[in-house]
């Protein structure tokens, strides 16, 4: 077998994710561990533990690409990640590569999603690629060219955080109702991340109905036709479909590539696909919204392009 020539890592608030990659776009998952996220020296000493541990694998001078979560921030080289306090005042890239002894980059796990659809995936052949994240919450990433977008201060395409541009919407027997508008983890009140990722599509649900289901359960109940869970993916459809839309415009997007958990629902992307291209300018037939090929690992995926 041969050497791998780049380490991969895909850094979660739980879990580091632990691949060897010896062609882009290749990567095999080989290892995971909980992730150390309150200390920087056992965070550190977890990824030198990995690489101890498969480096008969390893070449020696293999980088090290890692996709995170977090705003990375390459300028200050900084990464800022509410559930990885491990990171705060380090400076993760020069750090890491002084203690790893080999070169080290570091992407944002959306970025890295988007990157590996745009060069390998389901945007092979789109120039302007949006990654839309709808995960427990609404991210994204943009892939211009090939090349991550990184954004002053590493915030690019983050269409989850401005607010939703409808103040009202119709339940399915035709009644305009108010939408509330909800403090964001961000510190904006009324972004669209308050009711468009899975934790976003329960509070519609509870909102709604007064009844607190799981997104799964939400899902669940959707595929199975019942009356509550129908009227809340239409008004979810409504509340994202217009942001969505207004990205696009705004960027001239060629493909949007959707992760996260919410990507497994292909019906309901398609159907988010179809509210969507109603709204843009430039109308076209052709699927422009779709699932993207690597919700599953597309961290993972996209960090193996990063040093190549
Ligand atoms: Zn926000």
């Amino acid at each position: 077998m041969s050497l791998a020539t780049c380490i991969c890592a895909d850094i979660g608030g739980s879990f580091i994710k632990f691949g060897l990659s010896s062609q882009a776009g290749e990567v095999t998952l080989i290892d995971q561990c909980p992730n150390p996220a309150h200390s920087w020296s056992d965070f550190v000493a977890a990824l030198q533990q990995l690489i101890a541990t498969h480096h008969a694998s390893i070449a020696p001078d293999a980088p090290l690409a890692i996709s995170t979560t977090g705003v990375v921030n390459t300028r200050s080289d900084t990464i800022l990640a509410g559930n990885i306090p491990a990171f705060n005042g380090h400076k993760v890239t020069a750090e890491l590569t002084d203690a790893l002894k080999r070169p080290v980059v570091i992407a944002n796990d959306a970025d890295c999603f988007t990157l590996a659809e745009s060069r390998l995936g389901k945007a092979h052949d789109c120039t302007i690629v949006l990654g839309a994240i709808l995960g427990t919450g609404v991210g994204g990433g943009l892939v211009i060219n090939g090349n991550i977008i990184e954004g002053r201060g590493g915030i690019t395409a983050e269409w989850g955080h401005g607010p939703i541009t409808k103040t009202s919407v119709t339940s399915l027997s035709g009644e305009e109702l108010t939408l509330p508008r909800l403090a964001c983890g961000c510190g904006q009140v009324g972004c669209l991340d308050t009711y468009g990722g899975a934790r976003g599509l329960e509070r519609l649900h509870q909102w709604r109905h007064n009844v607190a289901l799981s997104s799964r359960e939400i899902m669940q109940q959707w595929h199975e036709k019942a009356p509550q869970a129908l009227e809340t993916l239409h008004l979810w459809l409504q509340i994202v479909s217009e942001p969505l839309a207004f990205t696009i415009n705004i960027l001239g997007v060629d493909k949007v590539v959707v992760g996260g958990g919410l990507a497994s629902e292909e019906e309901l992307i398609a159907q988010l696909d179809n509210a969507v291209r109603q709204l843009i300018l430039t109308p076209t037939a052709e699927k422009l919204i779709e699932p993207g090929q690597f919700y599953h690992q597309g961290g993972l995926v996209g960090a193996s392009f990063l040093t190549r």
